[in-house]
């Protein structure tokens, strides 16, 4: 790299905090964009509001916070779910059909909140715009030398690819979400056996497609252990719900009619 590189990243790194809670605010704002533009959402008013409730019961168990938390339904046939800057939380339709009750995707919805309100999303944002400041330092000081002109060096991430690096927690992020949803989960009167139950589906769908949901490590059937053990060590609140007298298959037959099957999972 050369000295001009060098001192251009110096000071651009130096100006790399922790992401201002308004700057994500705004981030979110652009990273919605982007998603709309690449995703289909669905845009169902029932289905957004079964979601956006079960969100809501989460999010009162908190207290105030910095974030007005959006919830998505994304038209995938995929399991998968992620989140955002700024509290923008997607859910794939293929992860609601897989479900098995409703504390599954309380516990889904639990364990996305957990990476925002710890602010993973944001910390995975800085190192990334810190990594693609450091590639275009590295073009640009590769042109300088080679006397090529440095456009067309920047190669920002957009769309799919910035929701994919925002989402690739490492282990202790994970833990940490999981942990948020464990004890969120009784709190907001659902059964946090839900996560684990779901992550046994997640065992069960094995190697070939691998949802983003458990992209990183632990291993879906570690993590498995690990919320089982504990939820064991916790004395939890008597009537957690882990059904809702069926509104959950309701919410699933409307998703398989409006997607004509679409949004089923791929059975090849
Ligand atoms: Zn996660």
């Amino acid at each position: 790299m050369s000295r001009a590189a060098q001192v251009l990243l110096a000071v651009v790194l130096a100006g790399c905090g922790t992401l201002s809670v308004s700057d994500e605010e705004d981030l979110g704002v652009r990273f919605e964009r982007e998603v709309r533009r690449e995703y289909r959402f669905l845009g169902d008013p029932v289905v957004n509001q079964y979601v956006t409730r079960i969100g809501e019961d989460i999010l009162r168990t908190m207290g105030p916070q910095p974030f007005e938390y959006t919830f998505t339904v994304v038209e995938h046939p995929d399991i998968n779910a992620f989140a955002g800057p700024g509290g923008h939380i997607y859910v794939h339709t293929g992860t609601i059909v897989r479900t098995r009750n409703v504390a599954e995707l309380a516990g889904v919805i639990a364990h996305e909140i957990g990476h925002v309100s710890h602010r993973h999303v944001a910390k995975n944002y800085e190192k990334q715009r810190a990594a693609s400041v450091g590639r275009r330092a590295a073009v640009i000081g590769a042109g300088i030398l080679g006397g090529q002109p440095a456009a067309g060096a920047a190669n920002l991430l957009t769309g799919v690819g910035l929701a994919a690096v925002l989402n690739s927690f490492g282990r202790e992020d994970e833990r940490e979400a999981d942990d948020f949803a464990v004890n969120a989960l009784p709190q907001a009167g659902y059964d946090p056996e839900g996560l684990p139950s779901f992550f046994e589906t997640l065992v069960a769908e094995g190697g070939a497609k691998v949802p983003q949901f458990l992209s990183s490590h632990p291993a879906p059937d570690e993590r498995l252990e690990t919320t089982r053990a504990a939820i064991a060590a916790e004395s939890l609140p008597p009537d957690l719900r882990s059904d809702d007298n069926g509104k959950l298959e309701i919410i699933q037959q409307r998703i398989g009619l409006l997607t004509r099957g679409s949004a089923q999972p791929d059975r090849r």
